[in-house]
């Protein structure tokens, strides 16, 4: 089944070990032909660097790469900078965010919003990448409102976006409700669902309370139950997982977009639960 969109998401790791780590979990990764492999923007521009280089290897290696972009706190010349470099790479595609600004850098610097992003990269680069999104089907902590969100997702497909990829949920009914009101505010492109596997309760606790993605209940209880116990985390993440995908996939989600915390062998289980062909 090759047609369901697949993609990876890599953070850039801060230490030597951390890179080679990256480069064995891409490549066992890359056996799943995923569409591309993002890689995060740190805040603020503090991965600008990382970003770029793990983007251009990524590249080099063989496979497609994707970088994330937010304007941060950055001029806007370093930020056609970073973008021209990326165009004379060949790259194809990016992702682009607000972002969020360090603890620290509050009232430093402007945010500049995803829509206006968007706009910029188009007025530049016209029909050069392919824009990715960000979305939220629990919406976006800082939303004025339920509607207001879907708007301002709605403003940057107007400004030349393609397509978005959702923060992960677990609870699928999100999404589904989530595209139905979509769709409603004229919203037909593709929303790829993102997914966070289960593997370390510690942490996954703490992404969702800074990222405001719901834990439900009954996924914390069970997950609070195994304590220490790492084998039994995640055979149940992995259950709980694969079943989200499968109803996910079945109910008409374009594909998946992994956030693989840069660990391979999670995501190469779950893509093997779910059907996808390996190399
Ligand atoms: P926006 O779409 O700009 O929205 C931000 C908020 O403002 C929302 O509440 C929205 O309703 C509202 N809004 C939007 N436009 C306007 C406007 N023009 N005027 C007034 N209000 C508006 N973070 C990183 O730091 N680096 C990453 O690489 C990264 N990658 C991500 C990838 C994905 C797939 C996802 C889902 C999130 C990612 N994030 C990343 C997190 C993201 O940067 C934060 O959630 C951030 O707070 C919002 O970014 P956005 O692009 O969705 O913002």
């Amino acid at each position: 089944m090759t047609d369901r969109h697949l993609s990876f998401e890599f953070f850039p790791p801060k230490t030597p070990e951390g890179r080679d780590k990256l480069r064995a979990t891409q490549r066992q990764l890359a056996r799943f032909q995923p569409e591309f492999f993002s890689v995060t923007y740190g805040a603020g521009g503090s991965t600008r660097e990382h970003t770029r280089d793990i983007v251009l290897e990524i590249q080099q290696s063989g496979s497609c790469a994707t970088p994330h972009l937010s304007f941060g706190g950055d001029s806007k010349e370093s930020v056609l900078a970073l973008l021209q470099g990326y165009k004379d790479e060949g790259l194809k595609r990016i992702v682009a965010l607000r972002g969020d600004l360090p603890s620290g850098m509050g009232g430093m610097a402007q945010l500049v919003y995803a829509n206006q992003l968007v706009a910029f990269i188009r007025e530049h680069f016209g029909d050069t990448f392919e824009l990715l999104v960000a979305c939220y089907p629990e919406i976006h902590p800082e939303a004025e409102s339920y509607d207001r969100d879907i708007y301002w997702l709605g403003q940057k497909f107007q400004a030349g976006a393609n397509r978005a990829i959702t923060q992960y949920f677990y609870n699928p009914d999100a999404y589904f409700y989530y595209l139905e009101q979509c769709q409603k505010a004229g919203i037909d492109q593709p929303i790829i669902p993102g997914i966070m596997p289960i593997i370390n309760f510690q942490n996954l606790v703490r992404f969702s309370d800074n990222c405001g993605a719901d834990i439900p209940r009954w996924i914390r209880q069970r997950l609070q139950q195994f304590g220490d116990d790492s084998a039994s985390v995640k055979a149940f993440g992995l259950d709980v997982v694969t079943a989200l995908c499968e109803t996910l996939l079945a109910g008409g989600a374009p594909g998946l977009h992994f956030y693989t915390m840069n660990q391979a062998d999670t995501c190469a289980t779950l893509c093997r639960n779910l059907g996808f062909a390996e190399r």
